[in-house]
């Protein structure tokens, strides 16, 4: 049993040996359109931070309307597929077609599938297998990251 456990963190070494070189990069591909942004916003976009649960406003937008890229402007998700997870962070259960590109993430220890803007390459947030929904997705996203427009 403790072979086997070893040879999975062996292999799961080589694994991230392989991916941390596409991550590089991959990251030479983000690019900041915004100028306006602060530090944070641009810490969580680049470098994959992750702001404080609870601190975004956009928990609470109940509003129907759009949610996009707070860096180039990319329309993201549908109101109507947001819901309350419970996390902290603005969650929904489907993002528009094409709006993400994921990638698996080994930070922390664990396998997670980060996803980023299709348009400008930012960071967003982890997509998880345990939505509400019928496929079950659940995007987890930093709400400094995205901007709310309501619609009409
Ligand atoms: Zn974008």
């Amino acid at each position: 049993m403790i072979k086997r456990k070893l040879l999975k963190i062996i292999g799961m070494s080589i694994t991230s040996a392989i991916f941390f070189p596409c991550s590089f990069i991959f990251a030479a591909t983000k690019k900041i359109l915004n100028q306006d942004l602060t530090s944070e916003q641009k810490n969580i976009m680049l470098n994959e931070g992750t702001e404080r649960p609870f601190s975004s406003q956009l928990n609470k937008e109940k509003r129907e309307g759009f949610y996009h890229c707070a860096n180039c402007g990319a329309k993201l998700f549908a109101s109507k597929s947001k819901f309350d997870s419970g996390t902290g962070w603005p969650s929904f259960s489907e993002a528009l077609p094409g709006a993400f590109k994921t990638k698996v993430d080994y930070s922390f220890g664990m396998a997670r599938t980060e996803y980023h803007c299709s348009n400008c390459g930012v960071h967003h947030g982890h997509v998880f297998n345990d939505g509400p929904k019928k496929d079950g997705k659940r995007f987890c996203n930093n709400g400094l990251c995205l901007i709310f427009k309501p619609e009409n």
